[in-house]
């Protein structure tokens, strides 16, 4: 049937693809793609065939000249299959306008959901997933990534961000002064990859292992809710002395 169909696709691991996302894949008029060579390749792998269907990128660079040819194919009866280059469209990827103008224009909108780095993260992070906050990138320059840092600081929630291998050890330092160096935190690497790792532990503690160890590879940094931290023993020890030197007066 016509309408726009967001396809999630794996974002490691091949095999994570589903069934239904392939089904479109293999039915859609036009396929769309934020990299149009990663999912010529995911269609390979998995035996699904091009054949004389139009595959066209759209990006950020291109999606203002790019998008009225796919709404033409949608008020033409099409369907159309949007994909990223890895993961959930929309999320820390582009879609965004093309999913509005859709709405907009009253065609239909169907999900084939599936793998997403934030989702995955926190399963194996350890920190609480009854509310999570996705962040997305923090923006790269210093100031402003405290600023962005300090507004999420009093969230009730788990914080998620992603980020690159470049940035991670500035980005750990940073939230370390800024949220506080005793937060518990995990950052998720190359999940569903052959390398995947999850280190957990303080921001402090983080920041450390990655600016004496850097590592490679795309991640995820998550960091729990401000307020429940470490007890503070010289506080208790303060409040006690003065309950007990309250007692023998
Ligand atoms: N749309 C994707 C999703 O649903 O997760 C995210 C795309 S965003 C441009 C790319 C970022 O996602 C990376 O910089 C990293 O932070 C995170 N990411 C993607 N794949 C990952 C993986 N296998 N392991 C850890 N983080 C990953």
């Amino acid at each position: 049937a016509g309408g726009l169909y967001l396809v999630a696709t794996p974002i490691g691991a091949a095999r994570d693809i589903t069934l239904r996302a392939l089904d479109i894949l293999g039915a859609a008029d036009v396929l769309a793609a934020e990299d149009t060579r990663s999912l010529r390749k995911l269609m390979e792998i998995h035996g699904v065939a091009l054949g004389q269907r139009p595959l066209i990128a759209y990006h950020d660079h291109n999606g203002a000249r790019v998008r009225p040819r796919l709404i033409e194919a949608l008020g033409a009866g099409k369907s159309v299959a949007y994909a990223s280059e890895a993961g959930t469209p929309m999320v820390a990827d582009p879609g965004f306008d093309l999913v509005r103008a859709a709405i907009e224009e009253g065609y239909p909108l169907v999900s084939a959901p599936g793998p997403s780095a934030a989702i995955t993260a926190l399963t194996l992070s350890g920190l609480p997933t009854d509310r999570f906050l996705f962040a997305g990138f923090l923006p790269g320059a210093a100031g402003q990534r405290k600023t962005a840092l300090s507004e999420l600081a009093d969230a009730p929630a788990t914080l998620v961000f992603y980020e690159s291998p470049k940035r991670a050890a500035a980005m750990l330092r940073d939230a370390a002064e800024v949220l506080g160096a005793d937060r518990q935190a995990a950052l998720a690497r190359e999940l569903t990859k052959k390398f995947e790792e999850v280190l957990r532990g303080t921001l402090g503690e983080l920041a450390a292992e990655i600016a004496g160890n850097p590592r490679k590879g795309e991640m995820v940094v998550l960091v729990d809710r401000a307020g429940k931290g470490t007890v503070n023993f010289d506080d208790v020890e303060r409040a006690l002395k003065a309950v007990i030197g309250d007692m023998s007066v």
